[in-house]
């Protein structure tokens, strides 16, 4: 099957079920600050690429890797280096 990069592009809601695994508060809708061009983006809107190894996560912005997120047996890797900050909101 020959699928674009494009096709392999899911929003934000893509990694909502892994989120949930790591963080107890709701990451949707959160808030990510890009480290590279500074870009506020809701977590439910960036860009995400499930067929990268692991998960990555890049800002709509600027492209910028924002997360990396590689699930192993019994652990998680999460690389935050691209989020300047996450702004989470107590539900
Ligand atoms: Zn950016």
């Amino acid at each position: 099957m020959n699928m674009r990069m494009a096709d392999m592009t899911l929003d934000g809601n893509a990694i909502g079920g892994l989120l949930r695994e790591i963080f107890t508060m709701e990451v949707t809708n959160a808030e990510a600050t890009c480290a590279g061009c500074g870009a506020v983006n809701a977590v439910g809107r960036v860009e995400v690429y499930v067929h990268a190894p692991g998960t990555v996560v890049r800002c709509p912005a600027c492209q910028q890797v924002l997360m990396r997120i590689v699930r192993g047996e019994g652990r998680y890797w999460l690389d935050l280096t691209g989020t300047r900050t996450l702004e989470l909101v107590e539900t």
